[in-house]
């Protein structure tokens, strides 16, 4: 019997290690030679510690979708960049005596499921990645690293859907912006989706945001999730915007909001909790600003389900990213589901 322990690692960087020569999402040390980036949010995407595995003549891993979605980064993510490796989803890559799988995992374009197959030692080891719920092909492994953003332990007490949450957003948002500037806030993915869901290509040209952002955009709407173009604040077309007063600005935080108080209305779709009893709450500081409760991380249930859908001896919850929860989600775990499971700071 393999002792696992001497495979997974997990390091307070956010490196997960899948094996001596393969690690996920953070940096790659020792001996590891192989880098996989899960997806392209930039927790999970070091611009320094992927040129240090370049440097030490690694291999880069990401879906073409994720490399497509960083390439607003300084550093080589060329197509033909021979520091970096594309990988299809659901395509097995064999690399020295490792055999690498990247499968869906519906949290952004592009985001996968690492699977790691090292038949010299006989044992298999894996990625969620940041996963969201409606998984349909799950990774084969004995020992699954899952996030822990979520851990799963808030009965469902709220009466509304996801589904419903969403349309709520899209009908307020449509509306305040017949009238006025309307200022949107989510992480990179979310955010594109819910600007395509808008449908305001025909009547907006442009949208305010930073390079980052505007280039999620550009990509999503070059796959089909169709949107308008974003300018940068002190661009000419945004000056135009800012003195007409119709316009979306959208960000990942409101700290990139280009003036001090944000002009008509705010919302900030960082406020999920499965508790939550609205899907759209006013925030006590300003009328004009508003939390919602969206996702696209799994949630209670879902988790569970995916576990189930893995199947694997045992789970490592990822404390790098939430110490608290991640002790909270392996006792969860453990009690509902009978596995083994482990939060990755206390082995
Ligand atoms: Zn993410």
């Amino acid at each position: 019997m393999v002792d696992w322990k001497k495979f997974i690692h997990i390091r307070n960087d956010g490196s997960i290690s899948l094996n001596p020569l393969l690690s996920c999402d953070g940096g790659t040390e020792n001996k590891e030679k192989f880098h996989v980036v899960s997806h392209a949010h930039t927790d999970h995407f070091k611009a320094n510690k992927v040129v240090e595995t370049y440097n030490k003549d690694g291999l880069v891993l990401m879906t073409e979708l994720t490399r497509r979605l960083l390439q607003y980064s300084p550093i080589t993510l060329g197509e033909n960049y021979l520091g970096l490796k594309t990988i299809n989803p659901g395509e097995p890559e064999k690399l020295n005596d490792l055999t690498v799988k990247f499968l869906d995992n519906n949290h952004i374009l592009g985001s996968v499921q690492v699977e790691v197959k090292d038949y010299l030692n006989n044992i298999s080891t894996g990625y969620s990645g940041d996963f969201n719920s409606d998984i349909i092909e799950f990774i084969d492994v004995d020992y699954l690293v899952v996030d822990a953003t979520y851990n799963g332990e808030i009965a469902n007490n709220r009466t509304w859907t996801p589904e419903e949450a969403e349309n709520l957003l899209i009908e307020r948002v449509s509306e305040d912006l017949s009238l006025g500037p309307v200022n949107l806030i989510a992480d990179s993915g979310l955010l594109q989706l819910l600007v395509h869901k808008l449908n305001i290509k025909d009547k907006h040209e442009n949208i305010i945001a930073k390079k980052e952002v505007a280039h999620f955009s550009k990509i999503y709407n070059d796959i089909g999730y169709e949107q308008p173009l974003g300018v940068d604040k002190s661009s000419s077309e945004a000056k135009q915007l800012f003195k007409k007063g119709k316009y979306l600005w959208i960000g990942n935080s409101l700290a990139d909001w280009p003036f001090d108080i944000p002009r008509g209305k705010t919302y900030v779709v960082k406020n999920f909790s499965p508790s939550n009893d609205y899907a759209i709450t006013q925030k006590s500081s300003s009328e004009d600003m508003f939390k919602v409760s969206l996702t696209c991380h799994a949630s209670q249930r879902e988790i569970y389900e995916y576990i189930q859908g893995v199947n694997p001896k045992a789970v490592i919850t990822d404390s790098s990213r939430n110490q608290s929860g991640s002790i909270t989600l392996a006792k969860n775990i453990r009690n509902k589901l009978k596995i083994p499971a482990y939060a990755s700071s206390v082995l």
